[in-house]
C-alpha cells in the first residue's frame, strides 16, 4: 500500500523507534503513548483491520500476540499489560493498516 503509514514504516521511508523486526512482524513504540508503556505491534504485510484478517493470517496474527507478550516483558510490563485492536473510525482507528497496541506501566489505568 502506497499511501499507508505504517506500510512506510515497515519500508523505511518513516522513521520509527523500532523493538524488534523479523520477516513477517515490526514492533515499535507508539508516537503518542496512552500509558508509561505503550508500543504497537504490526503485521509487515498490509492488513486493513481486524475484521479483514483472513483465515491465510491466522497465524500471522497469532504472532502477534507472541511477538507482544515478549517485548512486554523485555520492558518490565510483562505481569500487567493491555492488549487493544481497533476496527473502524467509529472505534477509534486512525491508521488504517492492523496493528496491536501493547499498555502497560502503571496499576490498573484502564476501566474494563
Ligand atoms: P489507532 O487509533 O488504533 O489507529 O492507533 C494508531 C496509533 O498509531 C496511535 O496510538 C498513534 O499515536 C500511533 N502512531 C501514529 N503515527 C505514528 C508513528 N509515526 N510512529 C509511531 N506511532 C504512531
Ligand atoms: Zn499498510
Amino acid at each position: 500500500m502506497t499511501d499507508c503509514l505504517f506500510c512506510k514504516i515497515v519500508a523505511g521511508e518513516i522513521p520509527a523507534e523500532k523493538l524488534y523486526e523479523d520477516d513477517d512482524v515490526l514492533a515499535f513504540w507508539d508516537i503518542a503513548p496512552q500509558a508509561p508503556k505503550h508500543f504497537l505491534v504490526i503485521p509487515k504485510k498490509h492488513i486493513t483491520s481486524p475484521a479483514d484478517v483472513d483465515a491465510a493470517d491466522e497465524k500471522l496474527i497469532g504472532k502477534l500476540m507472541r511477538t507482544g507478550s515478549r517485548i512486554a516483558a523485555e520492558n518490565g510490563i510483562g505481569d500487567g499489560f493491555r492488549v487493544i485492536f481497533n476496527n473502524g473510525a467509529k472505534a477509534g482507528q486512525v491508521v488504517f493498516h492492523i496493528h496491536m497496541h501493547v499498555l502497560g506501566g502503571k496499576d490498573r489505568p484502564w476501566p474494563l
